[in-house]
């Protein structure tokens, strides 16, 4: 076993620098002097890693602050716009990707369709949607984040399996990073989510939550004690491959009635278009149930229920009482936010259900594009994007 060894000067320097930048992150503008006591450096320390910083951009000098008695100091913050981080969602029926700054801020965002596209034709797409996010962009990258459906060794950034997709064993991090020269980070799509989640709660924030993803695939992302929990095998959440119905349809992996046959978007559409005889979409079948039409309020009911019984194992496994919806199928409204909320409620033990919180999480777009940047830039430059 190796021993750890004295720390090198890089890591020394890189160490200092992260420093220095988190401390002007948090709590800038303010002096040198300033960033000296609150880090512990010394301020010659504090000097150097300026200067560096300031040739990077990534750093600024803003003026003079007030003066306490002597020549009034330079305030300094960091340039939230020096360097701009990508942040991908492949979760759904787009692949959609966004130009974000240090703060979080979304600066350019582009969708492209996928039309049914899986493997390489999949990938192939990937590097489009990020051809056309980088092209013309004039601060450097900061690197890459991406939030992807199915089971991610984030470790390594390889999918090990996703099933919409037909993609396993698939290295993206390493073949993104080689493509486009940056660092690159992967992340499960729904542990994204449940991330941002948590990041960008603001004073709303519990140390605990679980946040699922309904669309096309279904997926759940855990925070528990204020960190994401990814279990043994980076797959703590997979619920959407868990079988719910013995007799159920056919699954893209192989077995038959897991949940996604059940409660995702295509088992839904797939079952509106089996009464109605025609290809319906769910924005159709949002229209039938605001219209009152039986059909679709039986097809909210059976999806919201399935889900509902899934949450109320993961409430009893987790004692854990916000539960926050997002993805395309939380646009079917209130009829299946009831049956979720009922069936949740009405399986897990009542003390425990009686505090749960299960609400459509607000705004619904863009999440998983929040938590992929936000846990890029956490490990690249060691900051929290909240402002
Ligand atoms: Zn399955």
């Amino acid at each position: 076993m190796a021993l750890p060894t004295k720390a090198t000067h890089q890591q020394t320097r890189v160490h200092n620098e992260r420093l220095v930048v988190r401390t002007l992150y948090d709590l800038g503008p303010i002096s040198r002097a300033e960033v000296a006591r609150l880090t512990g450096l010394t301020r010659t320390t504090v000097s150097d890693v300026v200067t560096t910083l300031l040739d990077d951009g990534v750093v600024r000098e803003i003026g003079r602050g007030p003066s306490s008695g002597g020549k009034a100091p330079i305030l300094l913050e960091v340039d939230d716009d020096a360097r701009l981080v990508v942040g991908l969602d492949l979760g759904e029926e787009h692949f959609a990707g966004s130009l974000v700054n240090l703060r979080g801020d979304i600066r350019r965002t582009v969708e492209l369709a996928v039309d049914g596209r899986d493997g390489d034709a999949a990938l192939a797409l990937v590097f489009d949607l990020l051809d056309r996010l980088l092209d013309g962009t004039t601060a450097p990258l900061l690197g890459i984040g991406i939030g992807t459906p199915g089971l991610v060794d984030s470790r390594t950034g390889t999918i090990r399996r996703a099933v919409n997709l037909d993609w396993r064993d698939l290295p993206l991090g390493e073949i993104v990073a080689e493509r486009y020269t940056v660092p690159v980070n992967v992340a499960n799509d729904s542990q994204a989510a449940a991330l941002a989640e948590y990041t960008y709660a603001g004073g709303d924030r519990v140390p605990n939550l679980i946040a699922i993803r309904v669309g096309r695939g279904v997926g759940a992302g855990l925070i528990l004690r204020g960190a994401l929990f990814q279990g043994d095998g980076s797959g703590a959440g997979e619920i959407g491959h868990v079988v719910v119905d013995d007799d159920g349809a056919l699954c893209r992996c192989g077995r038959t009635g897991c949940l996604e046959t059940v409660a995702g978007m295509r088992a839904i559409e797939a079952r509106a278009a089996s009464v109605t005889g025609r290809p319906t979409d769910l924005a159709a079948v949002r229209t039938a149930l605001e219209a009152g039409e039986a059909w679709a309020t039986a097809i909210a009911d059976d999806a919201g229920g399935a889900l509902g019984r899934a949450i109320a194992g993961l409430i009893g496994a987790l004692d854990v009482r916000r539960i926050v919806l997002l993805g395309p199928v939380t646009d079917l409204g209130q009829a299946w936010l009831s049956a979720v909320r009922r069936e949740a409620t009405s399986r897990a033990l009542a003390l425990l259900a009686d505090d749960i919180e299960i609400a459509v999480a607000r705004p619904t777009t863009n999440v998983v594009i929040r938590g992929a940047s936000a846990l890029l830039v956490a490990r690249e430059l060691g900051l929290s994007l909240v402002r």
